[in-house]
């Protein structure tokens, strides 16, 4: 019996046309294909006509799939021969529980293969003409999820880099307000982005004292990504920070 195989796939922040050229390959020769919910269903039409397709949600608050369950799947069918592909938004290692399913696939002997992706935390700022860094705002760029607990705020405000957060839409408030708190300039420029690169991408585009009131008024709901710094001034939607930056 031949020995199976699992390919770990991002399937990039939404647009099917952000898919990689490795992701669509893999997914050609899979003979079974877990599929996340952030994924657009329309990459399906790259796998075969009999291949397998389960879909397992795990987007917060909702009914999601076990993480056990989906491991478990992964074993049991790659144990059988098969290649299985697992699918994911954005990149499989940026918050997407690709390194615990790594390390479970490793432990129980199972070929696995890693095809990155590109990641919603900087297709979306980059969708609306931000660049995550730029040499002259900024020393860096920060990837953090605004979902934990031990988030290092006030280190944040201070660190000269883009803050990207993921899942922050939910403690938006608590947040900017931590920022701002802990020594952040209330009138640096501030976006979030919904849906981004999806035919339903909505956004707005404020500073870090606003934004939440913003996200309140245009009902913004996850998935979005949150991105605060100087690089948010180059967006095409310049107008909507200084008309904030005024009031
Ligand atoms: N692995 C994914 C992130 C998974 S965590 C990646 O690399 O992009 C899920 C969070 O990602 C969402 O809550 C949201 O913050 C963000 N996200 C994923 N796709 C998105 C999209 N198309 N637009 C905006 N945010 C997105």
């Amino acid at each position: 019996m031949k020995a199976g195989k699992v390919y770990l796939i991002g399937a990039g922040p939404g647009d099917v046309e952000l898919l990689t050229l490795k992701a669509v390959r893999a997914l050609e020769i899979s003979d079974m294909v877990l599929l996340d919910d952030l994924v657009d269903r329309e990459v399906l039409r790259f796998t075969r006509m009999n291949a397998q397709i389960i879909p397992v949600g795990k987007r917060g608050g909702c009914k999601s799939t076990p993480q056990t369950f989906i491991q478990r799947q992964m074993i049991t069918y790659a144990r059988k021969g098969k290649t299985v592909a697992r699918l994911k938004g954005g990149d499989p290692f940026v918050f997407g529980r690709g390194g615990e399913e790594l390390e479970v696939l490793r432990a129980a002997s199972i070929e696995v293969e890693i095809v990155p992706g590109l990641t919603s935390g900087i297709a979306a700022p980059g969708i609306l003409n931000i660049p995550v860094t730029h040499r002259d705002y900024c020393g860096g760029v920060t990837l953090v999820t605004g979902h934990g607990r031990d988030v290092n705020w006030q280190a944040l405000a201070h660190s000269g880099t883009t803050l990207v957060i993921y899942m922050g839409l939910k403690n938006i408030h608590a947040i900017t307000r931590a920022l701002i708190c802990t020594g952040m300039n209330s009138a640096t420029p501030a976006a979030a982005i919904q849906n981004a690169t999806c035919a339903d991408q909505r956004e707005v585009v404020s500073t870090l004292a606003h934004l939440p009131q913003d996200v309140e008024s245009a009902d913004l709901k996850s998935p979005a990504i949150i991105v605060i710094g100087e690089v948010v001034s180059l967006t095409t939607h310049r107008q909507d920070i200084l008309q904030r930056a005024a009031s």
